[in-house]
């Protein structure tokens, strides 16, 4: 049902299209393993011969019916879910790169992201380059190696919520011969869809909006299926070579524009086993049903508490991307004309101190280590999320020492901008 329907419409029905007599919501197949008849169909299965569910560690249907909701809403030709974004983020980059090669990376990402570029993923032998998004095509092409694999940003940075311009990126990829892969986080396929725009593979942390009421940690890889593997085999060759563990099987000449996403699941999951639980799944299901109807409310909310900051004296900096004159608003009106998020960032005049006990005085914002969901909430970076962080690696994130991370909820935007009012009198 993909193509032809609207996100709308996709949020609530994409993914499960029951049969007759089966239920209209999509069932948890709360089950690790599956039937089969004869020992021959199911090894079939084993040799990827067949489609069909042996073991929930590689497949589940109802994981399966909310990837392919994920899929249709970004426009891509497969997806994965996976047990949390940093699970999503590590096989993303790790189904395409190996002990011995490099990519490169935005600065401004996800402290959690950051740390298993920067620290995780260097103890396995992959190296990267952070390159500041803002610099000219030139100078970030300056980070490129013979070895380099792939290039990441995020559509809009937790927490630092600078914009990437997409299409810049998808260009320097392209140009050296690597996808694009981008965090699609915070804006969800709601605000922006990256593919349009150039980039290969998008990845969320489905725990954030896509959920939306804090139930679940979760993530999920897409695939465009728009990069052309075999035109770049040297460099893929996990893609493009037999792989040993499927027979000799090669990924590219099985599964065409699958390739990406069948080994992610295939080869992977199979081996590392990050699933998101059937459970989260069927929960992550629903919150997609209203995503749609969740993201304006948070981008309207957002954009008056962000208005209402700017304006009080007690505020030193406000960053909010939907505010005329901030350095993103531009390319936050190109690639999120209809808004982008509802987290916005500030700085209050004294500093650090003063955050912290702004933050203990607020009653309808809860102090959480979470961002994006139904809740108002708030939380300090430098002090929280991001502690592990030196204060040269918090500045070159975008990360201020004095930044407070507001995300705003769907409530009713008076009464949070009450609440904030009485924190900062307090
Ligand atoms: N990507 C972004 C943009 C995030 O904000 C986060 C978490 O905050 C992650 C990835 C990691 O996701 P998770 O917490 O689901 O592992």
């Amino acid at each position: 049902m993909a193509k032809q329907f609207k996100p709308e419409t996709l949020c609530v029905q994409a993914g499960w299209s029951p049969k007759k007599g089966e239920p209209r919501v999509l069932p948890i197949y709360q089950s690790t393993t599956f039937k089969y008849d004869t020992s021959e169909q199911m090894a079939r299965l084993f040799d990827l011969e067949d489609n069909g569910y042996f073991y929930t560690r590689l497949q589940n249907p109802t994981n399966d019916a909310v990837a392919a909701k994920i899929a249709a809403l970004e426009g891509g030709v497969g997806a994965m879910l996976t047990s949390s974004g940093q699970a999503a983020n590590f096989y993303a980059v790790f189904n395409i790169c190996q002990a011995g090669d490099h990519f490169v990376c935005s600065s401004a990402i996800y402290g959690g992201t950051f740390n298993l570029f920067n620290v995780t993923m260097k103890k396995l032998g992959i190296d990267v380059t952070f390159v500041n998004p803002d610099d000219s095509e030139e100078e970030i092409a300056k980070a490129f190696r013979p070895n380099t694999k792939a290039l990441f940003g995020e559509t809009i940075s937790n927490p630092a919520l600078e914009v990437l311009d997409i299409e810049k990126f998808a260009r320097i990829a392209h140009s050296h011969g690597v996808p694009l892969i981008v965090d699609n986080t915070f804006p969800t396929p709601i605000n922006c869809r990256p593919f349009e725009w150039g980039a290969d593979i998008v990845v969320h942390s489905t725990t954030k909006y896509m959920d939306g009421h804090a139930t679940s940690v979760g993530g999920a890889i897409v695939d465009s299926g728009n990069f052309d593997w075999d035109a770049h085999a040297e460099k893929f060759p996990g893609l493009c070579t037999p792989d040993e563990s499927y027979h000799g099987l090669t990924y590219t000449k099985a599964f065409g524009k699958m390739a990406y996403i069948t080994k992610a699941t295939a080869q992977l999951m199979r081996d590392l086993g990050s699933i998101q639980s059937p459970m989260n799944a069927f929960l992550l299901n629903l919150g997609l049903e209203t995503l749609h109807l969740r993201m304006p409310q948070h981008c309207k909310n957002a954009q008056r508490v962000a208005e209402y900051l700017q304006k009080n004296d007690k505020v030193a900096w406000v960053n909010y991307c939907g505010l005329p004159g901030n350095k993103y608003y531009e390319l936050a009106q190109k690639y999120m004309p209809n808004g982008s998020c509802g987290v916005i960032s500030f700085g209050l005049k004294g500093g650090r101190e003063v955050a912290i006990r702004f933050m203990d005085h607020l009653k309808l914002a809860a102090i959480v280590t979470h961002v994006a969901d139904a809740r108002t909430c708030v939380l300090h970076p430098a002090s929280h999320t991001h502690r592990q962080l030196t204060d040269e690696q918090l500045i070159e994130a975008g990360v201020r020492p004095d930044l407070i991370r507001f995300s705003v909820g769907i409530e009713n935007a008076e009464d949070i901008i009450a609440d904030i009012e009485q924190a900062l009198n307090a």
